[in-house]
């Protein structure tokens, strides 16, 4: 898994005919809070930081991460959310604004995905090097290019730069809260399905595809998904196998420039669940937890798909069920997942009634201009067809 490394900021020509650059400097989860300002030194210059923090990350770390700037002598503003479940939106994205300087040299920032995501935002307008210190494996947007913000009241990904570099101690990463683990743990088993419908568009669409960034994601995917029940039970290794894998896929987004590798029709219906609950006031659910139950919703697409007459009939159909057949999973495998994780697998424990379960099936599909499995069963024009047979799979 180490390997990932090899991959950062060089140029490296692929088959794919692309030449893949990864402008993230250095990843490493073996850091300490003592080791900051020797990191500081490497990726910022000069001394005006500002550190950007949330509640949710043990105060001792952001302590001592305070104390060993103070003491190389960084002059630092702090920039600190309190909010229990931190929206990352234009007031955030402005707290940070109005709390950085004209001088400011630098931004880092400790905490989860959200966090990571503001500052990485921030620091692209001011541009201005960002390092991330991830305190959870909660998402994989930690070494993505975009960020994922709440704009006008919809969750959209803005272009920003990559972070310069990722730090994680992993003794504090296997401790945050459970509920990011399952997440980051969701995000990742949403990745067979996103790989899926990458092949499906590769066949279908002739979309571009390389062999080098699906294997990173496969790899990195199926170690997590092996080692789920030691995962659950915050096992070291098995939590570096979740990080790394969340990483690993940021950077598979960057190689292909693209997020198609790490995001398919789950996200879609991640996107649409959190669309609807801003609409609704409610609180955003966890984007991996969604992400989860998007992954249970495709593998019933999927196997309605692969078994219908108006699939079968077609003349690629042999050809469709080779390339997915190797990434898409068995309902009964993604149910075994949640199990495990402790994820519920009913749509109810997600809030989800069976006429919002049929309506997001409907319409997810139809959020960004992707190809998925929802644009080919539309397609096949048995889309309803399909949300049908989901939806009493789902509620037995
Ligand atoms: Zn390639
Ligand atoms: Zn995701």
């Amino acid at each position: 898994m180490k390997d990932y490394k090899t991959l950062l900021n060089t140029e490296i020509s692929c088959e794919c005919g692309k030449t893949h650059y990864v402008p993230i400097k250095d990843v490493d989860f073996l850091f300490k809070a003592g080791d900051i300002s020797k990191i500081a030194s490497q990726h910022i210059e000069g001394k005006e930081i500002l550190l950007v923090v949330d509640c949710h990350t043990d105060e001792q770390i952001n302590n001592e991460i305070i104390a060993e700037l103070k003491k190389a002598e960084y002059n630092l503003t702090i920039s600190r959310f309190t909010d229990k479940k931190l929206v990352p939106d234009e007031k955030a994205v402005g707290t940070i604004l109005m709390d950085s300087d004209r001088n400011t040299d630098g931004i880092i920032s400790v905490g989860s995905g959200t966090i990571s995501d503001l500052a990485r935002f921030a620091a692209s307008r001011m541009k201005v090097p960002v390092i991330t210190i991830a305190t959870a494996p909660s998402m994989d947007g930690y070494a993505a290019a975009g960020a994922s913000l709440v704009v006008k009241g919809a969750k959209k990904t803005i272009k920003a730069f990559p972070v310069t570099a990722i730090y994680g101690d992993i003794d504090v990463i296997a401790n945050s809260p459970y509920e990011m683990i399952q997440a980051g743990f969701g995000d990742i088993a949403g990745k067979k399905t996103a790989l899926a419908d990458w092949a499906l568009s590769r066949v279908v669409t002739d979309e571009y595809w390389c062999d080098k960034t699906v294997e990173l994601v496969e790899n990195s995917t199926d170690i997590c998904l092996e080692n789920a029940t030691k995962i659950s039970q915050r096992d070291k290794k098995s939590i570096e196998y979740l990080i790394e894998a969340l990483v690993l896929s940021g950077i598979a987004m960057s190689l292909a420039d693209d997020t198609r590798p790490a995001s398919g029709g789950e996200h879609l219906i991640s996107h649409y669940m959190v669309m609807k609950d801003i609409e609704r006031g409610k609180i955003i659910p966890s984007h991996g937890i969604t992400v989860a139950f998007g992954t249970l919703i495709l593998s019933y697409l999927y196997e309605y798909l692969l078994g219908s007459s108006e699939f079968l009939s077609q003349d690629n159909s042999e050809e469709i069920k080779e390339a997915v057949g190797k990434y898409v999973p068995a309902p009964k495998e993604v149910k075994e997942w949640l199990d495990i994780i402790g994820l519920p697998l009913h749509p109810e424990g997600y809030d989800v009634d069976r006429d919002y379960l049929e309506e997001m099936i409907l319409k997810a599909g139809f959020l960004r201009d992707r190809f998925t499995v929802f644009t080919y069963l539309d397609k096949l024009g048995v889309l309803d067809k399909a949300a049908e047979y989901t939806v009493s799979k789902l509620y037995i």
